[in-house]
């Protein structure tokens, strides 16, 4: 079935965020197409009144004035140029992006003001934004994490239905590396009993280490309701077996405790650490640093 998209203009660009680890986000889109049965933003989707099931993804609103919205934003005096996390709520390279070109002109505003920003996303389309991203890596932070939970294919193919296989986002990655800016792999989420075997971890940060990862890091999957019905109705289909363990799970709770979730960061990290997996970009492209009155003083 075809996604139907909503040209519908935005009236802030830029939103605050509380109690994730940045404090602004930006989301050229609303709904994405990838529709991963495992995604978190159906849990917004529930709590905002709008269809958290099967029917999300199928309709994506697309901000149409966004670049200019976030423009003013980011020429007003108050702005005070923290960290723009973009991705966090939808994928910024989801195919439509292709057309509208909405996070290029994002990432372009960002760089003139001279602003860091994060990307998140499963899209390997973010190469074709390599310019933009390299010259904004030259005057502020940049980073880039592309998701890639499992290099499982069954895995991969069911609970990812409509996103680049993981080995072209690997491929993607290393562009970027290889152009300077950093990229890193989020292994998110790993479905306990699923895709967390030694040997399944091991081949993504193998993968990741290959492909130049400045980094890798994991968490597991957390189900909050309109994520939770969506996720064991698919799992009930794809893993039936399964189902008996992630009821019990996620029985009272949306996340996994430390007991569940500690093993398996240990792992990615011991893994990490054996493959060798950290910055080791030839081109490095960072801001320069500021220059303070004191060393312009001596240099006259
Ligand atoms: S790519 Fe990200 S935002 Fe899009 S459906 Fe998957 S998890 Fe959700």
């Amino acid at each position: 079935m075809r996604a139907e998209y909503r040209e519908e203009p935005c009236k802030s660009a830029l939103n605050r965020v509380k109690g994730m680890m940045f404090d602004w986000s930006l989301n050229p889109y609303m709904g994405c197409v990838h529709r991963c049965t495992f995604c978190y933003v159906r849990a917004f989707e529930r709590r905002a009144d709008r269809p958290s099931d099967d029917r999300y993804g199928r309709s994506i609103r697309v901000k149409i004035n966004v670049v200019e919205v976030l423009r003013r934003e980011l020429a007003r005096a108050s702005w005070a140029h923290e960290t723009v996390a973009i991705g966090a709520a939808t994928d910024p390279y989801q195919p439509a992006e292709g057309h509208y070109r909405l996070t290029r002109g994002c990432l372009e505003a960002l760089a003139e003001t001279h602003n860091s920003f994060s990307i998140i996303t499963r899209g390997p389309m973010i190469v074709r934004d390599v310019d933009v991203l390299a010259e904004a890596a030259r005057r502020a932070n940049v980073s880039v994490t592309f998701s890639i939970p499992t290099l499982d294919e069954d895995v991969w193919r069911k609970t990812e239905p409509s996103t680049a296989h993981p080995r072209q986002r690997l491929r993607a990655l290393k562009m970027l590396v290889d152009a300077g800016v950093k990229a890193s792999v989020g292994m998110a989420p790993i479905l306990p009993g699923i895709s967390d075997r030694p040997e399944q971890l091991a081949k993504v940060v193998r993968a990741a280490r290959e492909a130049g990862a400045c980094g890798v890091w994991a968490n597991l999957l957390f189900l909050r309701p309109g994520t939770r019905e969506h996720f064991l109705e698919n799992l009930a289909n794809d893993w039936p077996d399964e189902l008996e363990r992630y009821e019990r799970l996620y029985r009272r709770r949306a996340y996994l405790g430390k007991e569940q979730t500690k093993p398996i960061r240990e792992q990615v990290n011991a893994l990490a650490k054996e493959h060798g997996v950290r910055d080791r970009r030839r081109v490095r492209l960072e801001p320069e640093p500021p220059v303070i009155a004191e060393q312009l003083a001596l240099a006259v």
